[in-house]
């Protein structure tokens, strides 16, 4: 029989568990052998074979393969019918030479995927959901993962349900289940068998894998776990896939695809080149431009682009996670970097959410409390009038029984359970003398209505001898307006002018700074309390009093908010506190300048339009008794205005304003699970400091990585221009050179894009900031990677370059060097050109704004690229291979450093006159 068939006690029974304590070890690992571990199946990953040969299918291997194909022809040519054994093994050589290169790069680029989806699993294990389980007596969080069948768990609002469990206690637990019914709305879940055969969408005594707990709590059995609930056995069709490409990865995807139609278009060119420079259509023609041609095809393409780019882009995730800020999926990445607005709560992120009561108004009377923080030491005194007996009890007793937060003395230590607020209110009983445990002796707790943000109140019902009472506290606007009198001095009293002082002492204390919550009651008749409804029961309301609680700001968080503002992102406060407590917080941090700052109320923004909400968000930094549907229009006016805005969210109704957001942020530590869920980063450590640092990595990312993208397309415009000088001015034979000799060889041009300029491009990708970073405004987020100067840096630089290549080469022609000499000349140039370039290509200006030894791992690419292509120029394997060939030693020196002339007059020419296109 099905579980939602039974009764709760059946179920019970069935697994052996102890509803007090749980299940034990032995249980749980009986049942784990028994049913398996609570974990869908995972999505096949792809296998290694598939990945490695994955690389085969790159257009750029493809050209590859195109050209050992004509490098395969021009040396079968050779021998066959030109006799010409000295041509045919350099075309083979070239032939085979590029065939390792590409085995080599696909081995480095299977290296690379693999250890990307390292990372990748890495942080998505990190990113594991947690569940309340009742196990060995105690409660405790474990992985969703570990659940077993016969698990005792607790369900809160903001909880997922983790596995199918029938429910065995429920307080106005209401749960979402549209993953698999469809149906939006929460339904409300009991304990009772359900007779007759219903579909799931009825089963309203079961929780399903996949839900979330909308509202209240609940205790349930685990029946069913992993691929035996009823998500595992739909997971299939709904198994989500994150792995989206970044637009940055898109805009290079497409780079690339260009450059190989102007590949294609530049090879075609120079065999039409080829045909007209001999007069004729014949082979012979073909073959006098086929080295060209191959070494172009291979020189117009930036061979190394899309490997480091996804290597980087994961490996900064990486980096982020390490400094606390978690980050879903590599898109997140980009947008960071233009992120304009950041839109924070208060509690928990920019305050410590250690809360202490300091004052308090109760019965007509003033008192200061001493002591901060969560040890029960402290004494309260009187400020109306020191003689007097107090006259609290009614106020302490009201948020002790109002309270679900215990403290424990844990080895001499208090240790705080459960929520902040409640806790300064449990500490502050005990600082009264009085516990929640005494009262419930004399008090039988019948009914919680939780809180929640939207109602900003919470209330139970008791019974104390005959009598049914409602406990209520919350925001103190809104018990006022929930109130029909005040308790003074012991009697009720209705008067205005009682009224208006309790008003007055509320904003008093918000305007230093302390949150606010008041306490009240309310008699009611048994059947109101066993059955009525939750907007029958808070109403008329007797006000006991109001608590001032000190939530002290986090301390770093004022520099980071500096930080921000430098770097033009606005940052604004959205709360639910009163509007006095956030201005005065706000101000403190510096969020706003003045004390008298603009706040809009969340009643407000119920009564305006989208238009009139519009006109106002861009000149608003506190918004006050704000509801979680209020952050959600106020991304999307913020948004209208062209505003990328990141904004954090803590509970389980912050979820869809994540969604909207361009950069949802939940709390890693005091976060729901639902939140996590929809954000797109998570903090670890909760701090509003990490948001500053991770808007910090993902502008430093996004800027190595145009500094790599610059630098390498620089190249590629260097290589092809000096080879198409050389076959359209070197058209008649200089010294011992001949006239058909390519500038560069295939293989020196593959042996820059994959050597000499990838390792240092790849070690760019790693570069620390540049410390104005923070310092300039967001980025556009519309702006490709290629705008703003990029083109015309790539291609003056470029220019320059390709023209003192070839300049190279005819100078060494004209010296009476070989022909492979001539080529060296020129390929060590380019090498050499390149590496000075470098240090200039890492700088959004010149390489005069950089410390050349900021980023010791570039240092180390450029001495590795260096003296590596000096030797591939004197060991006989590469001289036969590459077509190099060694120099005397002035030549050297002179290869080496002119062709860091033009990286320095430009950059001289550049600081001096602050042009900017180059
Ligand atoms: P933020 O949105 O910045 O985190 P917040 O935590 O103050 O701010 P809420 O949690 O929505 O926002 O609380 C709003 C108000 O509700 C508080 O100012 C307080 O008066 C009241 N409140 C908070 N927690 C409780 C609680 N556990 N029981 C009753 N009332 C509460």
């Amino acid at each position: 029989m099905e579980f939602y068939k039974k009764a709760k006690e059946e179920v019970i029974e069935e697994f052996l568990v102890d509803t007090k304590t749980g299940l034990n070890h032995e249980q749980i690992l009986k049942q784990r052998e028994l049913h398996g571990e609570n974990k869908l199946p995972d999505e096949e990953e792809e296998s290694y074979l598939a990945t490695f040969l994955k690389s085969f299918k790159e257009p750029i291997v493809i050209v590859l393969l195109g050209a050992v194909a004509l490098s395969f022809a021009s040396s079968y040519y050779a021998f066959q019918f030109q006799n010409d054994s000295k041509h045919g093994m350099e075309a083979l050589y070239e032939a085979i030479a590029i065939l390792i290169l590409i085995i080599i790069n696909a081995f480095l680029g299977f290296y690379q995927e693999i250890s990307a989806r390292k990372s990748l699993n890495a942080l998505k294990e990190m990113n594991n959901r947690y569940v309340t389980v009742l196990r060995n007596g105690q409660f405790e969080k474990i992985l969703s993962t570990e659940l077993v069948t016969g698990d005792i768990v607790k369900a809160s609002i903001g909880d997922f349900v983790e596995a199918d469990v029938r429910w065995i206690e429920t307080n106005e637990l209401q749960v979402i289940e549209s993953h698999l019914t469809g149906e939006a709305d929460a339904i409300s879940k009991h304990t009772d068998a359900i007779l007759e055969t219903t579909e799931l969408g009825d089963r309203h005594n079961m929780g399903f894998s996949g839900s979330s707990v909308s509202g209240g709590q609940g205790l349930g059995i685990v029946v069913a776990v992993g691929e035996h609930t009823e998500l595992g056995k739909i997971a299939k069709l709904i198994q989500a896939v994150e792995n989206r490409t970044s637009p940055l990865q898109n805009t290079v995807h497409k780079l690339t695809k260009t450059l190989m139609q102007v590949s294609a278009g530049i090879v075609a060119f120079t065999l039409v080149v080829g045909i007209i420079q001999a007069g004729e259509l014949s082979i012979a023609s073909i073959t006098s431009v086929l080295s060209t041609s191959i070494a172009l095809a291979v020189a117009s393409i930036p061979d190394a682009l899309p490997a480091v780019l996804s290597i980087v882009l994961t490996i900064g995730a990486a980096k982020m996670a390490k400094n606390k800020g978690l980050i879903k999926s590599l898109n997140s990445v980009e947008t960071l970097g233009s992120t304009s607005y950041i839109c924070s709560d208060k509690t928990g992120t920019l305050t410590k959410n250690e809360m202490t009561v300091t004052h308090f108004y109760t019965n007509g009377h003033y008192y200061e409390v001493s002591g901060l923080g969560y040890t029960p030491e402290g004494e309260i005194r009187s400020l109306s009038d020191a003689e007097q007996e107090p006259s609290y009890s009614a106020f302490i007793a009201g948020g002790l029984l109002c309270n679900e937060s215990a403290l424990k003395e844990v080895e001499g230590k208090f240790v705080p359970f459960g929520n902040p607020t409640e806790i300064a209110l449990t500490v502050l009983g005990q600082k009264a003398g009085r516990t929640k445990t005494q009262l419930l002796e004399s008090h039988e707790l019948i009914r919680t209505l939780p809180f929640t943000s939207d109602r900003k109140t919470m209330s139970v019902i008791v019974k104390k001898g005959d009598n049914y009472l409602l406990y209520i506290k919350g925001a103190p606007d809104v018990l006022v307006e929930k109130s029909r009198a005040l308790l003074i001095d012991g009697e009720l009293n209705t008067e205005e002018s009682e009224k208006q002082k309790f008003i007055t002492t509320v904003n008093d204390y918000a305007n230093e700074a302390l949150r606010t919550l008041a306490v009240g009651y309310r008699i009611l008749s048994k059947e109101e309390a066993e059955q009525g409804q939750l907007e029958d029961l808070e109403k008329d309301i007797i006000l006991t009093g109001v608590a001032g609680i000190i939530d002290p700001a986090r301390e770093e968080v004022k520099a980071s908010v500096k930080t921000l503002q430098d770097a033009s992102v606005e940052v604004v406060m959205i709360t639910g506190d009163h509007e006095n407590t956030a201005r005065a917080i706000a101000y403190n941090l510096g969020i706003v300048k003045s004390k008298e700052a603009k706040v809009i109320k969340g009643i407000e923004i119920e009564e305006m339009t989208d238009e009139e909400l519009y006109a106002v968000v861009k000149t608003t930094n506190v918004y006050a008794r704000v509801s979680p549907e209020h952050k959600q229009r106020i991304v999307k006016q913020l948004q209208k205005h062209g505003e990328v805005v990141g904004m954090t969210g803590d509970g389980v109704n912050d979820a869809p304003a994540l969604r909207a957001a361009d950069i949802g942020i939940a709390m890693g530590i005091a976060g729901t699970e639902v939140t996590k869920d929809s954000a797109d980063l998570i903090l670890l450590d909760d701090k509003f400091t990490t948001i500053e640092k991770t808007v910090e990595n993902g502008r430093t990312i996004y800027a190595n990585i145009k500094n790599f993208i610059r630098h390498e397309l620089t190249t590629n415009v260097a290589e092809v221009l000096s080879l198409i000088l050389g076959l359209l001015f070197f058209t008649v034979s200089i010294g011992n050179v001949d006239y058909t000799t390519p500038t560069l060889t295939a293989l020196m041009v593959l042996w820059v894009n994959m050597v000499s300029d990838a390792v240092p491009s790849f070690a760019l990708g790693y570069d620390v900031a540049e410390s104005d970073i923070m310092n300039e405004k967001p980025r556009d987020p519309k702006e490709s990677v290629l705008a703003n100067y990029t083109w015309s840096r790539v291609l003056i630089r470029g220019t320059i370059m390709g023209l003192m290549v070839f300049v190279a080469f005819v100078w060494a022609a004209k010296q009476g060097m070989s022909s492979n000499e001539a080529q060296t000349v020129a390929f060590l140039t380019l090498v050499y050109g390149q590496l000075w370039h470098v240090f200039d290509a890492r700088s959004s200006q010149t390489l005069f704004r950089r410390n050349p030894f900021g980023n010791p791992r570039l240092v180390l690419a450029v001495v590795f690229a260096g003296i590596s292509s000096f030797l591939v120029t004197i060991i006989p394997f590469f001289n036969v291979v590459m077509g190099t060939a060694p120099l005397s030693l002035p030549v050297y020196l002179l290869v080496l450093f002119v062709p860091a002339l033009p990286t320095f007059i430009l950059s001289g020419i550049k600081e001096i006159f602050k042009v900017k296109i180059w």
